[in-house]
């Protein structure tokens, strides 16, 4: 297939992706949202929560981002070995990105981290982030999360004695949630990476928050046992929904690991807002897509 076809096909797909992922809020979180609104107890939460689903309808009905920080574009991409053209691939997801910021619009959120300066479309230096995953076939496959500032500001690493285990992981989790408060907009979606490394710790934390559906139970029982717990544990802190009080600060505790050095227990904790923003794209060789949520 003619390469420049495929490359707009790419460009399409992403700007499609980014289009949906801020405007419409991913069914199974939705679900999650309206179970809360029927659960809470404190007036003031569910007032929180009730403004949040109005908030979700009206994007929808005017078809406007749900949130005024459309986030920094973060794409993680599974590409097929016999993909036929793999260079063609980041242009065309950068592309996407300054068309996105123009036509949705999209809040152009990409500054240099010392002088300040925006150019004004959403890329920069490592902006839009692509993350790359060689696989079996044929397809590329990326999944799009615009990622808002206030539920990164408060994401963390911890670095505690390796051989206190477990319990050093609860601690920490717990410590994170105290201290963010209501900053990453609660309910929060909390993704904690253990092992690795500082930088996988927090890779995988950031994955476990972001792209993880609700509902979807891990698939290692002690760890779907401690994101039970964890759960459990984190709704007694009482922060409630944008922190006014309430029985319900968090969404779901999703947890992933790497193998570590035993010299170390890396321990990421990354927080995804309410607003959780992201859209898949598969892409066929000829040229064909489809985008979904
Ligand atoms: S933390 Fe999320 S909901 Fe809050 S302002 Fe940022 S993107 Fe919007």
């Amino acid at each position: 297939m003619n390469t420049r076809i495929l490359e707009e096909a790419i460009e399409r797909a992403a700007l499609e992706a980014i289009t949906r992922s801020v405007i419409y809020i991913p069914p199974d979180v939705k679900e999650a949202l309206k179970r809360i609104y029927s659960e809470e107890e404190s007036e003031s939460s569910r007032s929180q929560i009730g403004a949040i689903l109005r908030n979700i309808e009206l994007a929808e009905r005017m078809k406007r981002p749900v949130c005024q920080d459309t986030g920094i574009l973060l794409y993680y991409v599974r590409v097929g070995y016999e993909f036929p053209s793999i260079k063609i691939i980041e242009k065309s997801l950068v592309n996407a990105a300054k068309v996105a910021t123009k036509t949705i619009p999209l809040r152009p959120n990409t500054v240099n981290p010392l002088t300040g300066r925006n150019p004004g479309d959403n890329t920069g230096r490592y902006m839009p982030y692509i993350n790359i995953e060689f696989i079996d076939g044929d397809i590329l496959e990326f999944t799009v999360v615009p990622k808002g500032g206030g539920s990164e500001y408060v994401s963390v690493l911890y670095m505690p004695p390796p051989g206190e285990g477990v319990k050093a992981i609860k601690r920490a989790v717990v410590d994170a949630v105290l201290r963010a408060g209501p900053m990453p907009c609660p309910p929060t979606i909390v993704g904690v990476g253990i092992g690795g490394g500082a930088d996988i710790a927090l890779h995988i934390a950031k994955k476990a928050a972001c792209l993880r559906r609700l509902g979807s139970p891990n698939p290692a029982p002690e760890l779907d046992k401690l994101e039970r717990e964890l759960y459990v544990a984190l709704n007694e802190l009482g922060i409630g929904a944008m922190g006014v009080g309430g029985r319900f600060t968090v969404l779901a505790v999703h947890i992933d690991y790497a193998y570590r050095h035993p010299a170390i227990l890396p321990i990421g904790i990354v927080f995804q807002c309410w607003a959780v923003r992201r859209a898949t794209a598969v892409v066929e060789p000829n040229g064909s897509y489809k985008v979904f949520q």
